[in-house]
């Protein structure tokens, strides 16, 4: 199962009264540090020993927190996890059982609460993005596929190129247009090959006839998933001359550039990829804060953006939440209506439905749950990018009803 499977299976799990603990932790890449993982988690689980004689749990939840701590400190021995990271999640009580592999690393953390608790994992789907990176230059291109912090070659395009630019024709000056014209002419006929690949990559609906069988070293595209297609597109030109590449490129292809650079490094994998993780995370930071910058906007005129953790809990519990925007650092113990879905601060009973709450240590993980739920979108961003005490920060779906008492 992916991330995002498990996510979603997590986030249909609802509270029945029963502890479900979380642990979260790095998986080294070098195995020789595997040790290092099993003394983190041990730690980890020790800081919920006090819960097994906590007599103010029931006798089966702590019965069941014992047997979790047990079946997990087991289960860290007798598995190899791949990096980067492992999300666990156990209730011997509810007979759940799960883990989850991390495309990055996580905090180390356990968390024990009546649902699961999922930011983390929500926090890496959002950032998984599939790019693609182009090197090129008049005559040659080469498509590479970065995933899981890897470069892959995913294939070469070779045109035809005129061997000398600059001839001129000698002392017959008149045949200098003419060559440059054609030199200009074979590279746009290049550039135009490589955006049609492109659209191909990008969007394999706009060519259902072909069955384009792309191996990326070694891998048939099956292997790899044909249906995780490129998302973002890099473009790194060789000196100066294929600016005009940009230029060819289809509108809904241009939508996909994240950024270029110039001059990459293609005889050092590691070196081309510190240039292209540069433009990626420029771009990424351009978004989080065209996000929140328009979420802001929105609210100052009234009605379609709420910010702060109160709005945005009853936002989402008005269901109305179409993108939550917050920060790692958001967290703060709430309480949850089980019956309605109400999300509040604090109380002992709903103001909706006036149920009994359930006490929640992490309002913004159950703020989280029940966007995505809604079928919302939930992005993490970057510290630093919003405004102190502006996050949460939701933009709508409709301006909210009044709240209840108001
Ligand atoms: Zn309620």
């Amino acid at each position: 199962m992916t991330a995002v499977q498990s996510l979603n299976d997590l986030i249909h799990l609802r509270a029945d009264g029963l502890p479900i603990v979380s642990l979260y932790a790095v998986v080294p890449v070098d195995p020789k540090d595997h040790n290092g993982l099993r003394s983190r988690v041990n730690s980890l689980l020790d800081q919920l020993d006090p819960l097994t004689d906590d007599r103010s749990l029931e006798r089966e939840a702590r019965l069941s927190i014992r047997e979790d701590i047990v079946r997990l400190r087991e289960a860290v021995l007798a598995e190899h996890w791949k990096p980067h990271g492992i999300g666990l999640f156990a209730s011997s009580a509810r007979n759940l059982f799960e883990a989850v592999e991390l495309p990055s690393e996580p905090h180390d953390r356990v968390m024990v609460d009546a649902t699961p608790w999922v930011r983390p994992i929500a926090a890496m789907v959002d950032k998984e993005h599939r790019p693609c990176l182009v090197t090129l230059d008049r005559g040659h291109a080469v498509l590479w596929e970065y995933q899981d912090g890897e470069l892959r070659q995913v294939e070469e395009i070779k045109d035809r190129v005129l061997r000398d630019d600059d001839y001129t024709g000698g002392r017959w000056g008149g045949r200098e247009w003419a060559t440059h014209y054609t030199a200009g002419e074979l590279a746009k006929r290049h550039f135009r090959h490589v955006s049609e690949r492109l659209d191909r990559l990008f969007f394999p609906q706009h060519d259902q006839e072909v069955q384009y069988q792309t191996v990326v070293e070694g891998r048939s595209e099956h292997e790899i998933g044909a249906d995780r297609r490129y998302d973002v597109l890099v473009v790194a030109e060789h000196g100066d001359a294929v600016a005009g590449f940009v230029d060819e490129l289809p509108d809904q292809l241009r939508q996909k550039l994240a950024g270029t650079f110039t001059d990459p490094s293609v005889n050092d994998r590691g070196a081309l990829k510190a240039q292209a993780d540069e433009v990626l995370d420029r771009w990424e930071r351009e978004r989080e804060k065209q996000q929140i910058g328009h979420v802001l906007e929105i609210e100052a005129m009234g009605g379609w953006g709420v910010t702060g953790l109160h709005r945005c809990l009853w936002a989402a519990s008005s269901k109305g939440i179409e993108t939550l925007l917050l920060r790692e650092t958001d967290e703060a113990p709430g309480v949850v209506c089980d019956v309605c879905g109400w999300l509040g601060e604090s109380g002992d009973t709903c103001p909706v439905s006036g149920d009994p709450l359930r006490h929640a240590p992490d309002i913004v993980d159950q703020l989280v749950q029940s966007v995505l739920r809604d079928g919302g979108e939930v992005h993490n961003l970057e510290e630093g990018i919003a405004p102190d005490a502006r996050t949460p920060a939701a933009h709508l779906r409709f301006p909210l009803p009044p709240e209840p008492g108001e």
